[in-house]
């Protein structure tokens, strides 16, 4: 069979992009300016290991500055390239604006695998890259504030925090340099789990809208329905864990580097989880049948994929063979551009990446606002609305004992609501609204408009206009 050709990562979202702004009227210079990347950085450095010098490549690309900071992650992957960044800072552009953080677009990468190396070695890498990025300004508070991805997590960003904080030693908000960092170095409960947590929001969201679940084929709600996940890592692994434990998925597939885990009847997502922190991999887990060609698991019979891996991996040679009727992009560019046609032919309702993995950007947005702030969310409120409960809650007890037994509040109840918000509990709420909200943007324009067929090309409508809208106004 001849190889079949396809565009790369950028020409991908160039692709979808220009999709898209097909259906809007920008002027053709605005529209340029929107699509191409501002910047690319590439540093190549040496970092003394295991008494040789090793040399790295990275990258920090951005794509647009029409909001500052820019934001996105930083990953660490053998195949990280230029094109990789720079499709994957454009995307964090129409995230952004899609789900409202007030940010432009950025992404970073550096060419690792960083399970070649013991902790003490990523700490030398990890700052020296970060000393590199610092000096140049792509790492700073007010300009460019990296976050996780894969490959790195709380750890990096706690490396970077510190290493920026030394360079800049009288900067009272230089723990906003960087999100997603560990509670104890300025984070914020909630970030680890929140990408996950946000793939779980997205889907309750579309769940509760009967139209769209039809437009898939489906009906019902979340409870019982049968999902695949690709990649159990921070994303997939939250969401699996959640949609399962929360919601009543059942989770019966999911794919990881060395094959596919299959139980018609549900996985454990947790038991999974760690046999693979401690085995380094899925193959000889007990309780499930163990598939070599995980890729495969991607065609198998299921309600929801959920693709949490890396991108591409839903490509012209099997777009034809899924069968899941809904695809929900917790990575970043799962799907290609040419699969994307394919499906989209077949039916298949894709809730795309740009949404649907936004709860990540969206409570990075919250650390950065608490880093600023200085303040724990609720800290101030929490117990002033306790208080003001515990007036309620005193009346109703008062008019009970007149009233009688008839008339008494449920066991739970006084507990439940004399309970002021913690962070967490806010944290949630706030991305459960961002969640709900760029969901009824991007379905607005989905059935609103007769050209307009899925929620992908509805997103980048969204988030295309509020951009170009941000440019007009500083009078490009
Ligand atoms: P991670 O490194 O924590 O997890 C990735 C997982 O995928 C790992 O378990 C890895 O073993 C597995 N994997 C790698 N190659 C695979 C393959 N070929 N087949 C099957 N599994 C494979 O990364 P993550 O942070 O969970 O990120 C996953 C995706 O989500 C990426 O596309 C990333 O850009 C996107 N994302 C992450 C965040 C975040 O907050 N971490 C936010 C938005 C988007």
């Amino acid at each position: 069979m001849a190889a079949v050709q396809e565009p790369s990562f950028r020409q991908s979202v160039d692709l979808m992009f220009n999709r898209a702004v097909g259906l809007m009227d920008l002027p053709p210079g605005l529209e340029q300016k929107i699509r191409v990347c501002n910047a690319t950085y590439t540093v190549r450095f040496g970092v003394r290991l295991r008494g040789e010098i090793q040399t790295f490549t990275g990258y920090r690309s951005v794509h647009s500055e029409h909001m500052e900071p820019v934001k996105g992650g930083i990953r660490y992957a053998i195949g990280v390239n230029q094109d990789e960044v720079e499709a994957l800072a454009a995307l964090m552009t129409y995230k952004c604006a899609l789900v409202e953080t007030p940010f432009g677009g950025s992404k970073g990468g550096l060419c690792i695998d960083p399970r070649q190396y013991e902790e003490h070695e990523l700490e030398l890498i990890t700052r020296r890259f970060a000393y590199e990025l610092a000096k140049r300004d792509l790492i700073n508070p007010s300009q460019n504030v990296p976050a996780p991805d894969m490959g790195t997590g709380e750890r990096e960003m706690a490396w970077i925090a510190d290493q920026f904080a030394r360079m800049n030693t009288t900067d009272i908000n230089a723990k906003a340099c960087v999100t997603g960092k560990p509670l104890n170095a300025g984070g914020i409960s909630g970030r680890v789990e929140a990408t996950g947590r946000g793939v779980q929001y997205a889907l309750r969201e579309f769940f509760r809208n009967p139209e769209d679940v039809k437009a898939a084929g489906m009906e019902g709600k979340l409870d019982g329905k049968r999902i695949v996940v690709q990649g159990l890592g921070n994303v997939g692994f939250h969401a699996a864990k959640f949609l399962a434990s929360e919601d009543g998925a059942k989770i019966t597939g999911i794919i990881e580097r060395d094959g596919a885990l299959v139980d018609d009847r549900g996985l454990d997502v947790e038991a999974v989880h760690r046999w693979i922190v401690n085995h380094g991999g899925v193959k000889d887990y007990a309780d499930a049948t163990y598939v070599e060609d995980g890729a495969k698991v991607l065609e198998q019979d299921c309600d929801i994929l959920i693709p949490a891996a890396l991108e591409g991996v839903i490509n012209l040679t099997n777009a034809n063979n899924i069968k899941a009727p809904l695809i929900i992009e917790a990575a970043n560019g799962p799907v290609t551009a040419g699969a994307d046609e394919i499906l989209r032919k077949k039916g298949t309702v894709i809730i795309p990446d740009m949404y649907a993995n936004a709860g990540g950007v969206t409570v990075s947005y919250f650390e950065w606002v608490k880093n600023l702030s200085h303040i724990r969310f609720g800290r101030m409120q929490r117990r002033q609305e306790e208080a003001r409960h515990q007036l309620v809650v005193d009346e109703l007890e008062r008019l009970s004992d007149h009233l009688g037994d008839a008339w008494s509040m449920k066991p739970d109840f006084k507990q439940r609501y004399l309970r002021g918000a913690d962070e967490l509990e806010l944290v949630r709420s706030g991305l459960d609204d961002t969640m709900r909200i760029a969901y009824q943007s991007m379905r607005e324009v989905w059935h609103g408009r007769d050209d307009v067929t899925d929620l992908r090309v509805a997103a980048y409508i969204v988030a295309i206009d509020r951009v170009a809208k941000s440019y007009r106004a500083k009078g490009l």
